[in-house]
Parts: structure tokens; C-alpha cells; sequence
């Protein structure tokens, strides 16, 4: 459905507020004795209707908060106004992704008795340039990736799935395949268009206001709502060259994948544990992409010169750079016809020191059954610790650092619990090996939790939050200052 069809269905069954009781801590739809007016907005804030609904629940499905309102902005000075309103009144307020609900595991973007910011309001695509585009931060991947392929271009790395918002994976961190050569999304910004949790908008960059843009960016929403984003462009190829292959051991998959990004032989660099024959362990597949134009197609016996996986296991597959980067939405499409979309998932997604990753993933896979991931994806992928350069993305020490993922779904679905606690037992052997959560995970965590989680960092974090967002009022969901 088309985003401005949707919000107006979603808001013909909204009251819209007109005022607000400091007293009584509520919204109303009418004005009375005891009640200021809110500011004259460009959009609407609206109290009912589907649009709660949706903003009291996430992707996960095991956490929900409901806000009391949501703000459809209208224009950014919606945003600014709202923020000065919250600081004036003690409100809490966040971004959301919210067409088609977020993609949040564990509340992070929800907003329990506060106001949700639906960013899915704000989408425009405003510029494309030689090596960059700016973009609302309502803006999905796919619509960016769209726009810029037409005149060959892309964001160097994507997510696996195109349907994020640009502003919720500038806040977390945004890790794709590509993460080896490029870094993660957070390191493909040139510029932020940014609501402080003071209500300033301010444009930041490396440059201006550097401070900012460094806290911003996988600053997990924290000190300021992202409202516009300058990203990085590269020239792509118009097409992928796709190779799959298998390996019996672990630590074969790991050995190659690690001499491949030394060699830049590959453009993309993914893999994957999957149910062995018989139901019994793992396998792991790995997954390597060449980009080509046609006529320049990829030396295969060079390409896959040296490595150790199972001999005769190779499928080699082209398609259009597009279909390659956008392969997960048919997946997607599928889960949600059979009901598999609707159901929880208690993710976990980790950060692992690459000298003890054969080792910890090792262990975990050998205490997970597939009835414990719900058949939901593995995912095992390595990347250079020196192409990630934002300050608040925790990250372990080593070189080399391996994403490590277990992308549950719970079946049945009251087994959400026992799985979310199964993750904080991972979460916990990784953490005394110095590794880091990804924070998009369903891991319970405490403030003690976050501490360690930015570790020296952690100093900085609350400086930058007493700077930026000094009323607490942004981005409860996360838990860091609650
Ligand atoms: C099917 C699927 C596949 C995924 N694949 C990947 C992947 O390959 N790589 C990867 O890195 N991640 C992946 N993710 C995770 C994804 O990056 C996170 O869920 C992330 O939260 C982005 O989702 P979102 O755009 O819906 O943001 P939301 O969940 O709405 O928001 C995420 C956080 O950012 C805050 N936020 C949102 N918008 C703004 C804004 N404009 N300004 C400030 N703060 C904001 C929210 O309050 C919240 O705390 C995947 C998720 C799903 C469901």
C-alpha cells in the first residue's frame, strides 16, 4: 500500500489531540479548564486507531508498551516543536520505522505512555549526486537502492533485508556482507540532519558539529531524533555473480571466509550454519558475490581457487545486482503468507572477538536444536574490527570480528521466554570472552549491562546524553537511562 494511503486510513479512525493537562499527565482530544494547547503542527498527533496499536508492538512480539499518542510529522519543525513540548512537560518520545510495524526485537523503539515519532511519515528522497544521496530518515533501503540504481549507483553496505528504515539503521549500526570492505552503514555517512532531545535542529557532519554526528550515528536513538541523512554512494555493476558452497566443519568455513577478505577476491561475504542431513547438528554454507557487468564476468577457478569446502558442493547462480540485494523480500513474503512473520522473535545477534569465535559458535550451535530457532536463519560472517569507526558501535577488540546471529522464531509462541533467556545465557559466556551484543537483539539487559556494554566508552555516552538530551526524554525502548 502506498505510505500516504495507509496513514490516512490509519488516522480516519484517530482522535487528533489538541491539548495537553501537565496536572494529570494526559493527552485530550478535547480542551478543558485544566489543559494547555500542544503547538500548531504541519501533521497531526493523533490519540487512537490502529496507528497505537501498531506502535505498541515490534517485529519481536514480546515486548509492547503502548504509547498514548503518535505523531504523524508533517515537516520537521512537527519533530522540533514535540521535542520542546516533551522537555517542557516531562514526555517521553521516540522514532519509529512504523509502516508495517518496526523491525525492533525487544521494545527498543517503543515508547510506553509517551509519544512515538512515526518516521515512515518522513520519505523523501531529495538528491542523488555522484557519490551520495539524501534522504528522509522514513526512507527504506529498497526505495534508496531503486532510486540510485538508476544511474548505477548504491550504498556500498546493505542490510540483508532492503525493508529498514535508513533512520533506524543509522541509529544501530546497519551490517550487511559488504561490512568487510566498507564497514557498516553507520560508517557510509557524510552528514545528519538531527532534532537533539533539546528540540534544536542541527545539521552535523565530520566536520560541523562533530561531536554530534559521532553520537548520533548507532547512538541507538539516544540523543537525538535523525531526521535527514546524507549517505554514501559507489558505482555498482549491473550484475552479481552468486556462490554458494559447503563445508562439514566449522572452522574451515571460518578459516576461508577470513583468507577471502584478505584476498578482496569478493564483494560480499556471508555464511550460514544449516540443519545437517537427518535433522542431527549443523553444516555451513557459505555465501560469496562478485558484482560484473556483462562481458567482464567473474573467473570462477579463480574466484574459488584454494578454498576447502566440500568438493562437488558449488552452485554458481548470476542475477541483476537488484534481485541479489532485495533476495530477502521473496523469504519475507513467504513467512508472512504461511504466518510465520506474525509469530515472536526472540533474535540474538553478537559481536565475536574473531580468535574465539570457532570456539564459542562452535558451542553454542552444538546446545541449539532446530526446534530452537524455529527454522530461522544462522548467520556466521566476519569483518575488519578497523572499518568500523563510530564511537558508540561496541565492538570486541580483535582484527577480525565475526556477526554471530540466531534469528529465532518461536514456536510455539509461549516459547519466546525460554528463548530470550537462553539468549542472555549466550549473551553472557560472550561478554566474559569480551565480546559485544549487537544491540538489535531480544537479550534482557540492565543499566549495569549497558555500562559494560560501552566499557570505556560509557563515560562519553552519559556526557553526550546530559549534552544533548539533558530531560531524558529520548528513546526509552533501549533501556540505558531508565
Ligand atoms: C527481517 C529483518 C532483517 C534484518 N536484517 C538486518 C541486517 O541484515 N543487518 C542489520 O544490521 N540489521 C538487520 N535487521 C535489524 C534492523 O537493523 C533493526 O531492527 C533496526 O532496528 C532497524 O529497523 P527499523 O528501521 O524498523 O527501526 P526501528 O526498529 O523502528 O528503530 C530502531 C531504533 O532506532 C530508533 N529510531 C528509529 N528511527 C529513528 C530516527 N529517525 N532517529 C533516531 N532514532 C530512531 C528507534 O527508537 C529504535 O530505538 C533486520 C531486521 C529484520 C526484522
Amino acid at each position: 500500500m502506498k505510505r500516504r494511503g495507509f496513514l490516512r486510513g490509519a488516522l480516519a479512525s484517530a482522535a487528533a489531540v489538541v491539548a495537553y493537562s501537565p496536572s494529570r499527565g494526559v493527552w485530550a482530544a478535547q480542551p478543558d479548564p485544566d489543559t494547555i494547547n500542544i503547538p500548531d503542527l504541519d501533521g497531526e498527533l493523533v490519540l487512537a486507531g490502529s496507528l497505537l496499536a501498531d506502535a505498541a508492538d515490534d517485529f519481536g512480539h514480546i515486548i509492547s508498551a503502548a504509547p498514548v499518542a503518535v505523531l504523524i510529522p508533517g515537516s520537521t519543525s512537527d519533530i522540533v516543536k514535540l521535542i520542546k513540548f516533551a522537555n517542557d512537560h516531562d514526555i517521553k518520545v521516540g522514532g519509529m520505522s512504523m509502516i508495517g510495524n518496526t523491525h525492533s526485537c525487544y521494545g527498543q523503539s517503543q515508547v510506553g505512555g509517551g509519544v512515538v515519532i512515526d518516521m515512515s511519515a518522513l520519505s523523501e528522497i531529495h538528491e542523488i549526486t555522484e557519490d551520495s544521496a539524501v534522504v528522509d530518515a522514513g526512507v527504506r533501503w529498497r526505495e534508496l537502492v531503486q532510486a540510485s540504481l538508476a544511474v548505477g549507483k548504491s550504498p556500498p553496505t546493505l542490510t540483508d533485508y532492503l525493508d529498514l528504515s535508513v533512520g533506524g539503521t543509522l541509529s544501530c549500526g546497519g551490517i550487511g556482507g559488504q561490512a568487510f570492505i566498507h564497514g557498516l552503514q553507520v560508517d557510509n555517512v557524510l552528514e545528519l540532519l538531527v532534532v537533539t532531545g533539546k528540540g534544536k535542529l542541527v545539521t552535523c557532519s565530520p566536520k560541523k558539529k562533530r561531536k554530534l554526528f559521532e553520537s548520533v550515528l548507532a547512538g541507538l536513538g539516544q540523543f537525538g531524533i535523525i531526521v535527514r541523512a546524507r549517505v554514501r554512494l559507489v558505482d555498482v555493476p549491473p550484475m552479481a555473480r552468486v556462490y554458494t558452497a559447503l563445508y562439514t566443519d566449522l572452522v574451515a568455513m571460518t578459516s576461508d571466509q577470513e583468507f577471502l577478505m584478505d584476498e578482496c577476491r569478493f564483494d560480499y561475504i556471508e555464511g550460514f550454519a544449516e540443519p545437517a542431513e537427518g535433522g542431527q547438528g549443523w553444516i555451513y554454507k557459505i555465501e560469496l558475490v562478485k558484482y560484473f557487468a556483462p562481458g567482464d564476468e567473474p573467473n570462477d577457478a579463480e574466484q574459488l581457487e584454494d578454498l576447502a569446502f566440500n568438493e562437488g558442493s558449488e552452485v554458481i547462480t548470476d542475477v541483476p545486482y537488484f534481485t541479489f540485494v532485495d533476495r530477502v523480500t521473496p523469504q519475507v513474503e513467504f513467512l508472512k503468507q504461511i504466518g510465520v512473520w506474525g509469530l515472536p522473535h526472540p533474535w540474538i545477534d553478537v559481536f565475536v572477538p574473531g580468535s574465539e569465535t570457532d570456539d564459542f559458535v562452535q558451542g553454542v550451535l552444538n546446545q541449539t536444536t532446530l526446534a530452537d530457532t524455529g527454522q530461522g536463519p544462522i548467520l556466521i560472517y566476519p569483518f575488519k574490527r578497523a572499518n568500523v569507526t563510530r564511537r558508540f558501535m561496541a565492538m570486541p577488540d580483535d582484527e577480525t570480528v565475526f556477526l554471530f546471529s540466531i534469528l529465532r522464531t518461536a514456536v510455539p509462541p509461549d516459547a519466546a521466554q525460554q528463548l530470550v533467556d537462553a539468549n542472555r545465557g549466550i549473551y553472557e559466556e560472550l561478554r566474559d570472552l569480551g565480546g559485544k551484543r549487537y544491540p538489535i537483539s531480544a537479550i534482557p539487559f540492565s543499566v549495569q549491562d549497558w555500562k559494560d556494554h560501552f566499557g570505556g566508552r560509557w563515560g562519553s555516552f552519559v556526557q553526550a546524553k546530559c549534552k544533548y538530551d539533558p530531560c531524558n526524554v529520548l528513546t526509552p525502548g533501549q533501556g540505558i537511562f531508565s
